[in-house]
């Protein structure tokens, strides 16, 4: 691919370290994002300010780049495929996003390929929820849910009434809860001539239905690994991905491992990439869209712990002095996105590189870090 001028449909912090990842690969970024201030607006050689589903100022940006890569998926996928007819090229190919977009297409489309993931359906009505599932039951918003906004965990009859009352339950993508020993995540990428690059295995945990921390490798077996592997390269392949795709997964106490959602882009899980692989997995997605070859995927130390750092207050600050003490911690990389702050808004994330005899302190350290963000 000539010229390797990449547009961005999505300015959030995905994008923006997507920015740093592009002039070594030779590249310049585009994005298309509603608000100057974005976070990867100060990254990009070009913007097209705009809605992420607004396809009129998609076709535009296609006017200053040779492929249109994806930061997030609340796109409007139709409006989209008159513009693949015109000759834009996507990358991951809206073939690959279309049955990902929304989660009850995802857990259909995962099921049909074989792939393990938790029994689910359409919302129905509360009886059938409660004599098919049960409770705990979790019911999703099928579109546009982030961090947890749109999934419930709903533990008895009398909130599944509640919710009921707000969201017309039909809508909604009913599955069993899963009482998982962990979660997992792997980042995984693909190019055009159909290359494979898997990261190592991460292990991420989420409270409130937001992730808090990862830490890589997991600590689990060789098995349990070779089965998250294979999963990510049966869906790389099936979806003919060309780009980079975030997986995460339940793991559970009798070692069963099933998906729980494929993000088509860059994902949390996988920050520590940024300090701690060869490559991060914003220059993977770059090299994979541009036709390069793709990078190694290793680790730089025997593990790498992530920690987010979520707002916890309304507030225009920078947090400098606590970001400062942060990297006091031997190893340790701060990543501030530059936007103000919001109760659990992600603000930034820090990163600590461990020997592989450290990696029992993980713990302890991410103990610390989230000890001086939120004291
Ligand atoms: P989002 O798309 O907003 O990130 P997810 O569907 O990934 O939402 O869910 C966020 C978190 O909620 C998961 O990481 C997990 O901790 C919890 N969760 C989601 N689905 C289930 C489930 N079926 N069983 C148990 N926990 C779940």
């Amino acid at each position: 691919m000539k010229g390797k001028r990449v547009g961005v449909i999505g300015g959030g912090q995905l994008a923006w370290m997507m920015g740093s990842a592009a002039p070594s690969l030779n590249i310049k970024l585009l994005v298309q994002t509603p608000s100057q201030d974005d976070p990867a607006v100060s990254r990009a050689s070009g913007l097209v300010q705009a809605a992420i589903d607004d396809a009129e100022a998609t076709a535009k940006l296609a006017t200053f780049c040779d492929v249109i890569t994806f930061e997030n998926e609340f796109i409007d996928l139709e409006a989209l495929q008159k513009l693949v007819q015109q000759g834009v090229c996507f990358r991951p190919s809206l073939d690959t996003l279309a049955p990902l977009l929304d989660k009850y297409h995802q857990r259909s489309y995962l099921k049909d390929i074989g792939v393990p993931v938790p029994k689910f359906n359409l919302g129905s009505s509360s009886e059938d929820i409660t004599s098919n599932f049960g409770f705990p039951v979790v019911l999703k918003a099928r579109r546009h849910g982030y961090d947890g906004q749109g999934t419930f965990i709903i533990k008895d009859a009398q909130a599944l009434n509640i919710l009921a009352q707000h969201v017309p339950i039909p809508e909604l993508l009913v599955e069993e809860f899963i009482p998982f020993e962990r979660e997992l995540g792997i980042i995984a990428a693909r190019n055009a001539s159909g290359e494979i690059a898997l990261y190592p295995v991460t292990e991420t945990y989420q409270q409130n239905q937001v992730c808090h921390w990862t830490i890589t490798p997991a600590d689990i077996d060789d098995q349990i690994a070779t089965k998250v592997k294979a999963i990510a390269r049966t869906i790389l392949e099936q979806l003919q991905v060309v780009g980079v795709l975030g997986i995460e997964f339940f793991l559970t106490a009798d070692r069963r491992v099933l998906v729980n959602e494929i993000a088509p882009r860059t994902h949390n899980s996988g920050h520590y990439t940024l300090d701690g692989c060869h490559t991060s997995q914003f220059a993977m997605q770059l090299r994979a869209v541009t036709d390069l070859p793709l990078g190694d995927t290793n680790l730089k130390s025997g593990g790498a712990l992530m920690v987010n750092l979520l707002g916890f207050e309304e507030s225009a600050s920078d947090y400098l002095e606590k970001r400062d003490r942060i990297l006091e911690i031997p190893h340790s990389f701060v990543h501030w996105y530059g936007k103000s702050s919001r109760p659990g808004r992600k603000l930034g994330h820090a990163t600590v590189l461990l020997d592989a005899e450290q990696m029992a302190q993980a713990p302890s350290i991410i103990k610390k870090i989230e000890s001086i963000w939120y004291k």
